[in-house]
């Protein structure tokens, strides 16, 4: 749906292209405008609609319905054209237009917005370049229109380069998006299947194998377990409604009690306390310092069993009835994974430091760049961007398997897993008041929620 005015719809709408507007409607298709892009001679519409946006001496602005991959390709070639044919930076067009009343802000946001949101585009979704500013920006204003939707305020944003994003990323993300959907469709089952079969990838006997904790335990008395993890001894006690673990320095507790104040039953609580005793003892120890409290809920996406929330420190456990309690291990070491790699202090300011640390970039984009040519389905849930990297490669270092990317780390990430393994370890050793500031001791300049 164009929104430019309403003399263009009608034009359009009185065009020959009124029955394939017709037949979308009918189809339930969520706008009207992009419609017209389909079945027909797409050239031939293009020509007609540039002609009108030129007539007009308009904006070009879209709301995409990114379902329709085909239409959705047109849609960005027409502004493209626009862009060239006029020769002016749609921005400041944008602007320009806007202040004369003509466009909305709001219009202009929702445009990019459903792009950024059709090539699956999360403020993590790119390990992020370090050397181009214009790039950075882009990357950030992106991540405030997802985050923000209609909010965001352009004047924040004085130096971006809207040609330059617009080119760099809406552009090559939509085409990207366009070409996968496009190999997908053809390959969808054969993909899907291949995808699943990763999931059982044998970590064990792979490149990555001496990564692999080495965890014993031994029962001592009936409520007391001395555990080895590679090589380091821990005391674990487990009280009426506390867990204790010892190392050779400190005493570190979870109390239950304060942890799940949340829990709306007892059956919900007892199951949370099972999943977290079968985590390891360097992992309750982080879950001691980093997690200020644990929601739990029965309802979400699928495939998700765990959220962290980086301001307000909470782990939101997923309880499905049907869950196996050893199932939650590596979700819920993952979802700690991402309170560790939020609790550095980096930048100066809580946030993942894994989206800041240059040398985890470098290390993740270098090993991210064999990929390229590779099949979609060999990308797991750690490519996703470099939290979830992180978070993968906790959960795999601290419970021998990552959530869901454990082909993909054996394979093409082996130095950014060591990276991992060694930023955890010098993060254990800080003093613990150096180490754990998150919840109100942190500064509050954004939130968002981590699957
Ligand atoms: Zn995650």
């Amino acid at each position: 749906m164009i929104k430019i005015n309403k003399d263009f719809w009608t034009k359009i709408n009185n065009s020959n292209l009124t029955q394939n507007v017709k037949q979308d409607k009918l189809n339930g298709s969520v706008f009207d405008y992009q419609s017209l892009n389909i079945d027909q001679d797409p050239s031939q519409q293009r020509e007609n609609i540039i002609k009108e946006l030129e007539k007009g001496n308009y904006s070009a602005l879209f709301n995409l319905n990114w379902h329709n991959v085909e239409g959705t390709a047109d849609m960005l070639y027409i502004l493209q054209e626009y862009k060239n044919r006029n020769g002016v930076s749609l921005y400041n067009k944008f602007l320009q237009d806007y202040n004369n009343g003509i466009a909305t802000e709001s219009e202009l946001q929702n445009n990019i917005k459903n792009l950024l949101e059709m090539t699956h585009f999360k403020p993590d979704k790119k390990f992020k370049a370090n050397d181009n500013d214009k790039a950075w920006d882009a990357y950030w204003v992106c991540a405030d229109i997802i985050r923000h939707g209609y909010d965001l305020n352009f004047e924040d944003h004085t130096n971006f380069d809207f040609d330059f994003y617009f080119d760099n990323v809406v552009t090559p993300g939509v085409n990207k998006f366009i070409e996968d959907a496009i190999n997908n469709k053809k390959k969808a089952e054969e993909y899907k299947k291949k995808a699943i079969e990763l999931l059982d990838y044998d970590v064990k006997n792979s490149p990555i194998k001496d990564k692999l904790p080495q965890i014993t335990n031994e029962k001592t008395e009936a409520n007391t377990t001395i555990q080895t993890f590679n090589g380091k001894k821990y005391t674990i006690i487990e009280q009426n409604d506390k867990l204790i673990v010892k190392d050779d320095n400190n005493e570190y507790e979870i109390d239950f009690e304060k942890l799940l104040v949340n829990a709306e039953n007892e059956n919900d609580k007892e199951r949370v306390k099972e999943i977290i005793k079968t985590l390891s003892a360097p992992v309750l120890i982080d879950l001691s310092l980093e997690i200020d409290s644990i929601n739990i809920t029965h309802k979400s996406k699928e495939g998700v069993r765990g959220e962290y929330d980086n301001i307000n420190n909470t782990l939101t456990i997923v309880l499905k009835d049907d869950e196996p309690i050893e199932n939650y291990t590596k979700f819920i070491a993952h979802e700690i994974g991402h309170a560790v790699d939020a609790s550095l202090k980096e930048n100066g300011y809580n946030n993942f430091n894994s989206a800041f640390n240059k040398e985890f970039l470098q290390i993740a984009n270098r090993e991210l760049e064999q990929l390229k040519n590779k099949p979609l389905w060999e990308s797991q849930y750690a490519t996703y961007g470099p939290e979830e990297m992180f978070a993968e490669c906790y959960a795999l270092l601290m419970t021998g398997s990552s959530g869901c990317s454990n082909f993909v780390i054996a394979n093409y990430f082996p130095e950014t897993l060591e990276y991992v393994e060694r930023i955890i370890e010098e993060q254990r050793s800080l003093p613990i008041e150096e180490r754990c500031y998150g919840g109100e001791r942190s500064i509050k300049i954004d939130s968002w929620r981590i699957d």
